[in-house]
């Protein structure tokens, strides 16, 4: 088809132009008609507004306040708001078209959006970051809502800022909304399981795929990069399943045990050294942490940053099984070597999707006025991750294609038939 671009091969690669170089292949594999692909590459609304705020200095400063809503074609929009200096509404864009297609691959009744505000929330202050939040709600009070669009936290903000945001939004419907946004405090309607529901649904994918691969988790080896949220879940809940996490990592360098590493004591370590596992003692500390990816485990669990494996190190990849916990850690170019050599890779919209299923659970329950047990939200979204792995799993097979395009099949081909039931103008 005329819209497939040929695979750009640079020093950097950009882990959101390989995100469109694989829906680009799953569209072809597809046969999606140039109508509809246009239809699913463009964002459907997209509003930039400015926010004056009062700083503590009692000056003025202008911010930019961007929301997209790529798709609400499955039904509303759900997607984070990021506070951070270098928010661009190109990459905004291509977050929102991310969240489409990873609502869509778990088969949650939602279409993708992403916000953001540039800013540094790093140099502001609690009052000042306040503000910018409820401002940044009125200004989209139009654009969210329970039907309409529901936010999340992103990076550089937390429940706290949702607490806020729900507050303004409540405020100026003059009724509680708790439904309007999700990743809330628990006390205002957040869901129990919500802190351990992206490295749980790591878990249940990675089982999932060491079942096809008939690899034992009694026997099996597990190495882990990032130890924050996804990262620690994900392995204490591998390490509950018998594997052996050999090495785990975080932004103070990577630790290695070969006759495996205690993950709850590494996580009561980091919890009580500042929130990083520097010195713990219950590892050796590699040389070099980007060894991590490169040891001979049967699961790889990149659950920290985009863009870590690349073709720079992709030939020394060793792991069976990558499990991506993190958005984009494998770049495009990486991708046909990983194929080669026989690597699995359950692709990271549908390993880290746990997170979004139970942010819906969330607002399922808002709406329900009801709430549910950590037992109930755990059971339901495991159910939900592991017939998604299903799914692309069978897809994988009939099309003849990696798990990451089969993944993207899976969505593109459920907004595309909805699309076109729905009907246009
Ligand atoms: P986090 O901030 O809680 O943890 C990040 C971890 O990565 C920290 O341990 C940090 O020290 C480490 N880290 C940072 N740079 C590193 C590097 N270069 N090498 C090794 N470790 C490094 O973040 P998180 O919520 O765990 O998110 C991790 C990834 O998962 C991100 O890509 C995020 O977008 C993605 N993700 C998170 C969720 C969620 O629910 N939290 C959902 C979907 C996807």
């Amino acid at each position: 088809m005329a819209y497939i671009e040929p695979a750009p091969i640079k020093d950097k690669e950009n882990p959101l132009e390989s995100m469109m170089e694989r829906f680009n292949i799953a569209a072809e594999k597809l046969g999606l008609s140039d109508e509809v692909y246009n239809v699913l590459k463009n964002p459907a609304k997209q509003v930039i507004v400015s926010l004056p705020i009062t700083m503590d200095s009692g000056k003025i400063q202008v911010f930019e306040g961007i929301r997209v809503i790529h798709s609400n074609i499955l039904g509303p929009a759900k997607g984070g708001i990021r506070f951070a200096p270098d928010v661009h509404i190109d990459e905004v864009r291509a977050l929102a078209a991310w969240m489409t297609w990873k609502c869509a691959v778990v088969d949650i009744p939602y279409g993708g959006g992403k916000g953001g505000v540039r800013c540094n929330p790093r140099e502001m202050s609690p009052g000042e970051i306040e503000r910018l939040m409820r401002a940044y709600t009125l200004a989209m009070i139009d654009v969210f809502g329970p039907d309409k669009d529901i936010p999340a936290p992103d990076m550089g903000t937390g429940p706290r800022e949702m607490a806020w945001l729900m507050d303004e939004y409540s405020k100026a419907k003059g009724t509680t909304v708790n439904a309007v946004v999700t990743g809330k405090p628990l006390v205002l309607g957040g869901s129990l399981g919500r802190t351990e529901a992206t490295g749980r649904g790591v878990m249940v994918s990675a089982l999932s795929a060491m079942e096809k691969l008939k690899i034992n988790p009694f026997q099996a080896t597990c190495a882990v990069q990032g130890f924050g949220n996804v990262g620690s879940w994900a392995a204490l809940l591998l390490e509950e399943r018998g594997l052996k996490i050999i090495s785990v990592s975080d932004i103070s360098g990577a630790y290695h045990n070969a006759q495996g590493i205690n993950i709850r004591e590494a996580i009561n370590y980091r919890d009580s050294n500042k929130g990083t596992l520097e010195g713990f003692p219950g590892a050796d500390k590699l040389a070099d942490p980007a060894e991590l990816l490169e040891l001979a485990v049967d699961v790889l669990v990149p659950a920290a940053v985009e863009d870590v494996i690349t073709k720079k190190n992709v030939d020394n990849i060793k792991a069976k099984l990558i499990v991506e916990g993190a958005n984009g850690p494998t770049s495009f170019n990486a991708d046909k070597i990983i194929n080669e050599k026989g690597i699995m890779v359950v692709p990271d919209i549908l390993a880290n999707a746990g997170g979004v299923t139970v942010s819906y659970f969330e607002w399922v329950q808002n709406r329900l006025g009801y709430k549910w047990t950590a037992e109930r939200v755990n059971r339901r979204s495991d159910r939900i991750m592991k017939e998604a792995f299903d799914q692309v799993y069978k897809t994988s097979i009939k099309h003849e294609v990696p798990m990451r395009i089969a993944a993207y099949i899976v969505a593109i081909d459920k907004v595309a038939q909805t699309y076109q039931f729905r009907g246009g103008f």
